[in-house]
């Protein structure tokens, strides 16, 4: 859940500096435009088996994304944790 917001916000802020619609727009790699499939659009998750790259190109896909990603999972997964402690 975390690690999409973050996902979700780390498309807004890339895409947005570029001025392009991030609601219109599926999910694509910078480079070569390559829509990406479902499996490697999950947060986290597919940056690590991916290993970083596009799976078309090998274009590095921008570490900030990741890092993004995984802060806000790391966020969630620590909030989820603290409530269930709390019980
Ligand atoms: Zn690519």
């Amino acid at each position: 859940m975390g690690a999409s917001i973050g996902s979700f916000l780390g498309v807004v802020a890339d895409r947005s500096s570029r001025q392009e619609s991030f609601i219109r727009t599926p999910s694509h790699c910078i480079n070569c435009q390559a829509k990406l499939k479902w499996y490697q659009n999950l947060p986290v998750i597919s940056y690590i088996v991916l290993q970083g790259k596009c799976s078309n190109c090998k274009a590095r896909i921008p570490i900030k994304l990741f890092v993004i990603e995984l802060i806000y999972g790391i966020a969630a997964i620590t909030l989820m944790a603290s409530l269930i402690v709390r019980e």
